[in-house]
């Protein structure tokens, strides 16, 4: 999925017990981690990528970080030690697992696909891409019930009629 959904689904999903923001952040946190860092590199070599680039052209430790930030034995862990000392931040981490949950069937085999048990297993599926409508406008529904939701819409006031 885009980068934004991730971290709309992180807050939306996980941000409503406090620490939207860095629930916010953990939605996004393992393509910041991958490709986010890419970015950076390249804005300070004054490139200044408008498109997904070539995969011949990402370097090799993009695909570690991806591996490392996009596997559920890193990001469980991670929240479990976290979760030891700090059970309301681990909470807003959730948003790291559901990132991984959402990329493992919406990225083909050819563009990133997800190794959500490394580095214990590589395996993978070859899914469907998130770019597709069929993919991305339900996602962009889901979002809009989750957050109707989470903004009340649904909810019965006190002195509705029933
Ligand atoms: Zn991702």
């Amino acid at each position: 999925m885009d980068t934004f959904s991730h971290a709309f689904w992180g807050r939306g999903l996980f941000g409503y017990r406090g620490h939207p923001w860095l629930a916010l952040f953990f939605g996004a946190a393992p393509d910041l981690f991958s490709f986010g860092i890419l970015i950076l590199v390249r804005l300070t070599t004054f490139q200044f990528p408008t498109e997904a680039p070539p995969i011949e052209t990402i370097p090799w430790w993009v695909f570690v970080n991806y591996d490392i930030s996009h596997s559920f034995v890193s990001a469980f862990t991670a929240i479990a030690i976290v979760s030891r000392f700090r059970k309301d931040l681990a909470f807003a981490m959730l948003g790291w697992p559901f990132h991984i949950v959402l990329d493992f069937p919406f990225h083909t085999r050819e563009f990133f696909p997800s190794k959500i048990f490394w580095p214990l297993w590589d395996f993978t599926v070859d899914g469907i891409s998130w770019g597709q409508p069929k993919v991305w406008l339900p996602n962009l529904a889901g979002l809009i019930l989750l957050y109707s939701y989470r903004r009340g819409l649904w909810t019965m006031r006190k002195n509705d009629p029933i």
